[in-house]
This record gives structure tokens, C-alpha cells and sequence, in this order.
């Protein structure tokens, strides 16, 4: 592994057992993501894009092979070494955006670093998650409901939650599947804006051509597998 390298798995597979039978959902998958990466994801749905991408960011782990954030295994960590590392080094950003909707936009920003810290009504934390929103173009919402929120807004609310850490790896699972063209448009170039300002890595599942053709290089996934590069 380079010194570059911001993530790699080597050799991972997943299996989930259900009642009637095991699914392969990935099957010896090896990649490495540099630091400055910027990788479009695709492929049919079932293809193991999300497993992927949950077992690189630690929410999932893997039945076989390993996983590298910043050159230090983490399948291998205790959970709570697990959840330390990601939450330090990662943000997710998903295609429901998964906020909280009985919290305000300002309060789902700064929810994480309240539950690890326990300083949410820090000044500075707050600020902080401000800033955040301010940088997504949404701080006109800060105290707004997240269901009185658009879609699109909703989704720039999850963005600013997961850089407020300055992950070194953003990783957003079809980011932008139920949006609208414009809108769509507007939140893959605020990633990539992130990506360039921050060198922040970014991996996109994407099932839309036109944000796949954006990234620096393309996978395609078939039931389970990497199955083409470019
Ligand atoms: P994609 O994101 O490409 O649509 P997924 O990674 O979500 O695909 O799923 C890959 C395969 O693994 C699918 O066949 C899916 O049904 C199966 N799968 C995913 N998660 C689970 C789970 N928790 N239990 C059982 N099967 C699962
Ligand atoms: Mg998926």
C-alpha cells in the first residue's frame, strides 16, 4: 500500500446469511483509494455498490479480507476503537439523507459532535456547524425542521454533517438519487468543490451517467464484483 493510499480493501468478501440461503454480496473485492481520489461507482442495483461502500467506511464488516483507513487495519478493531477512527475519518453522506426529522437542521450538523463530546452548546461547535451550513448554502434553514426542508436541502443539511469533522474520506451512497437535474447537479459540485478546496477523497455511488463522467475514474460492480475500471 502507498503512503497515499486514503483507503484499501484487499481480498474482502461479504456474505449475509439469511434463513434460506448465504448472498454473496461481494466477492473478493480489492481497491485502493489515494488520498485525492475521486471514484464513481456503478452498476445494477443488488450489484454490492452499498456493502461496498459501508464495509470501506467501517459500518459493516467484512466475512473475509481486510480493510485499511489511512494505512491502519480497521476490520480488526474493537468497536468502539472502530467507531473513534470513523467518525474522525469519514463522512457519509446518503441517498435519504437520514437526518434526524424532529431536529432542526442546526441540530442534526452538530449531533455528532455532541454525542462524542457532549458540548453541543459550545459556542465554538456551534459556529463550527454554522459555518458548515453556511458552506452548503443552507444556514437561511439552520433552525428549520428537517421536514420542512426540500429534498435538495435536505441532502446539503447530510453534506454538512459529514465534513464537519473534515473526514479525509466522503463517501455518499447515490447522493442524488431523488433529485432533480439542477439540484443534482448543485450537490455533486459542492463534493467536488470539497474535493478540491479540503483534498478530500471522494467515492460516489451513482447509478446517472452524467455524475458518473465527473469523476477521476470509474468501477462497475456486477453481482458482487469489480468488474472494470476506467
Ligand atoms: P447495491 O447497493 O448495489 O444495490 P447492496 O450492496 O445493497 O447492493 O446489496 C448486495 C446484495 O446483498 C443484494 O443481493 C442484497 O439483497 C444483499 N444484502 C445487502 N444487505 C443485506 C443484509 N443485511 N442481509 C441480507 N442480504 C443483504
Ligand atoms: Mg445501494
Amino acid at each position: 500500500m502507498t503512503t497515499q493510499s486514503v483507503a484499501r480493501l484487499e481480498g474482502v468478501s461479504k456474505h449475509y446469511q439469511t434463513r434460506r440461503e448465504t448472498v454473496a454480496a461481494l466477492s473478493d473485492a480489492t481497491l485502493d483509494i489515494a488520498a485525492d481520489d475521486y471514484l464513481a461507482i456503478m452498476g445494477p442495483s443488488g450489484s454490492g455498490k452499498s456493502t461496498l461502500l459501508n464495509i470501506l467506511g467501517g459500518i459493516d464488516l467484512p466475512s473475509q479480507g481486510a480493510v485499511y483507513l489511512d494505512g491502519e487495519r480497521i476490520d480488526t478493531l474493537s468497536e468502539r476503537a472502530l467507531l473513534d477512527v470513523r467518525r474522525r475519518k469519514i463522512g457519509f453522506v446518503f441517498q435519504e439523507a437520514r437526518l434526524l426529522p424532529s431536529l432542526t437542521a442546526l441540530e442534526n450538523v452538530l449531533l455528532p459532535t455532541a454525542f462524542w463530546t457532549a458540548v453541543s452548546s459550545d459556542v465554538d461547535e456551534k459556529e463550527h456547524a454554522v459555518a458548515m451550513l453556511e458552506k452548503v448554502g443552507v444556514a437561511s434553514r439552520a433552525n428549520h425542521l428537517v421536514h420542512e426542508l426540500s429534498g435538495g436541502e435536505a441532502q446539503r443539511v447530510c453534506i454538512a454533517r459529514a465534513i464537519a469533522s473534515k473526514p479525509r474520506l466522503v463517501l455518499a451512497d447515490e447522493p442524488t438519487g431523488n433529485l432533480d437535474h439542477a439540484t443534482r447537479m448543485q450537490i455533486v459540485r459542492l463534493l467536488e468543490g470539497l474535493h478540491e478546496e479540503k483534498a478530500t477523497a471522494i467515492v460516489i455511488v451513482t447509478h446517472d451517467p452524467e455524475v458518473a463522467a465527473r469523476a477521476k475514474r470509474r468501477i462497475v460492480m456486477r453481482a458482487g464484483r469489480l468488474v472494470e475500471e476506467s
